[in-house]
């Protein structure tokens, strides 16, 4: 084709997630690929969904989101980190926080603006950043001894960096954020204009006993950022796409400016159902116990791979697990999850979606009924008997 060509983002094909989906779903395969629970949202939610729809919640809720709950959502902050945002004008609701850390992707950086993010990451953000014109510096996530880099994100972060890019428990390794990084990123930011992002979707899931990290208790981070979290990884409602961003009122104000274009307002009879239970004892008792339920998990799926050629580090929050493959296969990990999917029933994500080159490594969600992590289990111990002779 002659002149420019239509495509803005001309090396983009379907994200990982929906492929591995789609093949699980051709082949009859376990799903552990995409990060989707088949645990059941808490009952009473559901039940404040269906008085919504028949109470007659069908029009639009406001712009930035009801403001119970933002009411909610500034509490929770409030309770968990130390930190009071205004309901008003430091908190939005949108579809999922992927619209919301679009959207402030989209209104901040500026055409050739360098853009800090870890490496692995979760794939949204870097054509996000392409899209709006900036450059995607990448740093590595973890160092040689499989820790957080400090040094190595910090060397990144000159002082013309407009923004730096964070996710704790992190997508795809399971990582957390270690305790202190964020003060030392925040003394290193001094004087800047750098803004930071922390993706928190999966926040208050931190396994071990860890501390749950947030931006908002940062005090040296919060003026120049934003945190994101989501009901859907909450509530094993994914697909309710109902999320959110706290910040400072200058940056919340650009973030609504393409908000207000891109969703505009999301889901009103789903907003009032999370405005009616999350506050009650049922609402808290399942947040309190979202952790231990899924470090359970963790450790059942690890406890049947246990003397198999799979190998892991545990998670150390989220829902994913990463499983090392390299005693199984020397190929490429893309091949294998595709071939697994096909041959032995069970979808995993590789890793090599996320970083290049090709590690033989694949995620697995562990959000799931116990019915199905054992049959997961099963399948895994064939695939790691069958590439072992
Ligand atoms: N950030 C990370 C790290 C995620 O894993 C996801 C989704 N799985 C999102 C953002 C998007 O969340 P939501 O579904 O609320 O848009
Ligand atoms: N965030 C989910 C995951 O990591 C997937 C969401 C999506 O499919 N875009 O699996």
């Amino acid at each position: 084709m002659e002149g420019k060509p239509h495509s803005k983002l001309p090396d983009l094909g379907t994200t990982i997630f929906t492929e591995m989906t789609a093949l699980a779903n051709r082949h009859g395969a376990l799903n552990l690929a995409q990060g989707l629970p088949d645990l059941p949202p808490p009952e009473a939610l559901v039940e404040s969904a269906v008085r919504a729809l028949r109470g007659g919640v069908h029009q639009y809720a406001p712009m930035a989101g009801r403001p119970d709950l933002r009411e909610w959502i500034c509490g929770h902050h409030l309770a968990r980190h130390g930190h009071s945002y205004s309901v008003d004008d430091e908190c939005t609701i949108g579809a999922g926080a992927s619209s919301l850390l679009f959207a402030a992707i989209q209104a901040l950086v500026h055409p050739g603006d360098t853009v800090v993010v870890q490496s692995p990451a979760y794939d949204l953000y870097g054509p996000a950043v392409q899209l709006a014109g900036g450059q995607l510096c990448e740093v590595p996530l973890l160092d040689a001894t499989g820790q957080w880099d400090l040094d190595a994100l910090l060397e990144a972060c000159t002082p013309q960096v407009r923004m730096v890019i964070l996710n704790t428990p992190h997508n795809p390794t399971g990582t957390v954020c270690p305790p202190g990084f964020l003060d030392s990123l925040a003394a290193h930011l001094q004087g800047t204009d750098t803004i930071v992002l922390s993706d928190e979707v999966y926040g208050p899931i931190v396994h071990d006993g860890r501390p749950e990290v947030s931006l908002a208790a940062c005090q040296g981070l919060r003026d120049r950022g934003l945190a994101f979290g989501s009901f859907g990884k909450l509530l094993q409602a994914t697909g309710w796409k109902i999320g959110w961003a706290v910040g400072p009122t200058a940056l919340t104000a650009e973030i609504r400016k393409v908000h207000q274009y891109d969703v505009f307002s999301t889901g009103a009879p789903l907003q009032a159902a999370l405005a009616e239970f999350l506050p009650t004892a049922a609402g808290q008792q399942h947040l309190q116990g979202l952790a231990g339920i899924y470090q359970a998990k963790r450790d059942r799926l690890i406890a049947g791979l246990t003397g198999t050629g799979w190998q892991c580090t545990p998670a150390e929050g989220g829902f994913f697990q990463v499983l090392d493959a390299r005693n199984l296969i020397d190929g490429d990990d893309g091949h294998w999850a595709r071939e697994w999917t096909r041959t032995h029933g069970i979808a995993t994500i590789p890793l090599s979606a996320f970083c290049h080159p090709p590690t033989p490594q694949v995620r697995l969600c562990f959000a799931k009924e116990d019915v199905t992590l054992d049959a997961a289990i099963e399948r895994l111990r064939h695939i790691a008997s069958d590439h072992a002779g």
